[in-house]
Formats: structure tokens, sequence, C-alpha cells
């Protein structure tokens, strides 16, 4: 399967900022782009960037969006807005919305439909937090949270599932490589009897180009949500080019 590399700019940027970081990302895809390469900057950026990094063959994505097609939601972005303006992807059940947001996986989830309705594809996150996985239930949480965060209408072609463990993200903490082989297939055998396969499943959290090779060697690794890493281009683009096949 081909990999994903996402980038996720969280809450940062001026314009400024982002029309260069468009800049350099596209001469760089100009020597070739090694895998899917996608970035998802914040919506108010979304507008600059997309035009430049699409024109350069790097998707865009949205970093949320809201479950209905417009309407009285002060603040809130419908997955249709973020279809016109270019977006191809959108996350939903980000960790930091579940945690900072109080948002469920059954608002995930209908963020999704919305998503799949607009043409966009779902990204949809789940993870255990620290003391879940110290409690022994980083399986049964994040089974939980893909049974209850996947739409009906979910296929392998209009969703992506990325794991993400809450410790891991922001924290220098990646998961070892048997956290990330046990999840992964656990992951995969949920989805494959869901959804069949094909799904891909990305892992994120404290990506950085030292580890992203070792990785995306593990089996069941599609590809990778990175936070921090993607605001420098130089940096982002090194775990890309750990994403081209051998
Ligand atoms: C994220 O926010 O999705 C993420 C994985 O962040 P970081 O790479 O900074 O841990």
């Amino acid at each position: 399967m081909r990999s994903l590399i996402a980038g996720n700019w969280k809450m940062h940027g001026t314009l400024a900022w982002a029309r260069d970081q468009a800049r350099r990302l596209a001469e760089k895809a100009a020597s070739g782009l090694p895998c899917d390469v996608l970035i998802c900057p914040p919506a108010t950026l979304l507008g600059t960037v997309a035009e430049p990094l699409r024109n350069a063959g790097i998707l865009v994505g949205a970093q949320d969006c809201h479950h209905a097609t417009h309407g009285a939601f002060t603040g809130d972005i419908a997955a249709t807005m973020l279809a016109d303006l270019g977006c191809s992807h959108v996350l939903v059940g980000h960790s930091e919305r579940r945690t900072i947001h109080r948002e469920s996986s059954h608002d995930a989830m209908r963020k999704a439909v919305a998503a799949h309705q607009a043409g966009l594809i779902a990204i949809v996150c789940i993870g255990e937090n620290r003391d879940e996985r110290r409690a022994g239930k980083a399986f049964e949480t994040a089974a939980g949270q893909l049974a209850r965060s996947l739409p009906a209408d979910a296929t392998a072609a209009n969703t992506v599932i990325a794991w993400e463990p809450v410790w891991a993200i922001g924290t220098g903490d990646t998961a070892n490589a048997a956290d990330v082989v046990a999840m992964h297939r656990l992951v995969k055998q949920q989805l494959s009897a869901l959804l069949g396969d094909g799904v891909r499943v990305l892992y994120g959290g404290s990506v950085n180009p030292s580890n992203s090779r070792e990785l995306l060697a593990i089996e069941h690794v599609d590809g990778l949500l990175v936070g921090g890493a993607s605001l420098d281009p130089d940096i982002f683009w090194q775990i890309a080019t750990d994403g081209a096949p051998d």
C-alpha cells in the first residue's frame, strides 16, 4: 500500500509563514513525491496554501469540520466549505478535540459522515491516554473508539484511521515498536471485519526523522500523522522521504 505522510500544523502560522511553507514544500515536491503527502493547515490558511500545494501534487486537508452542511453554528466550518477550498481530507476525532473540546466518538462519527457527503476522506483519529494504557486498557479503548467513530458509510476509499496514543502526542515519547505492532494488528483486524481490507492505518505521536523509518517499516503501518515535526519543511520532507517504497 502506498504510504500517506500527513502533516498537522495545528494552531500555528500566519499568512506570510504559510506562503513560505507552501513554496518550500512545492520546491521539494518538484523533484518527485516520495509517497502521498498531505498538509493540514489551520482553516485560516487553507485559502492561501491549498492552490500552491495542490499544484505541486501535495494533498490538502483540514483539522476538523462540523457535522452539518450549514446553519447557525457560530465559529464552525462545514465539510462542504472545506471541499470548496480544495481540501481532499479532514481530521476527525483528534485527541485534542476529544480532550479539550470534550468531543465523543459519536461526534467524530457524525463529522466523518459529513466529510464523506462532501466528498472528503475522513482521517478518524483514535488513541488511548496514559492512564488507560497503564491500566491495561489500551486495546479496549482504541477498539471502542474505532467502533463508535466509524460511520456506516465508511469504506477503504473514504476513510483513513490514525492511531495516536495521547501519551505520545507532543511529548517526545514515541510508542515502541512492540506497542505499534500490536495495536496496528488489532486495528487492522477490526477494520477487516467491519469494512474489509485496504483501509490505511497511520501512526501518530512524536514522529521525527530519527524514528520515521523504523515506524514505517512496521507491518500494518501505512503512513504517519506528524504534528510538531511538520512545521519545518526540511524535517517534514525527510520524514516523507521515508515513506517511499523500498
Ligand atoms: C498530532 O497532533 O497529530 C501529533 C501526532 O503531534 P506530534 O507529532 O507533535 O506528537
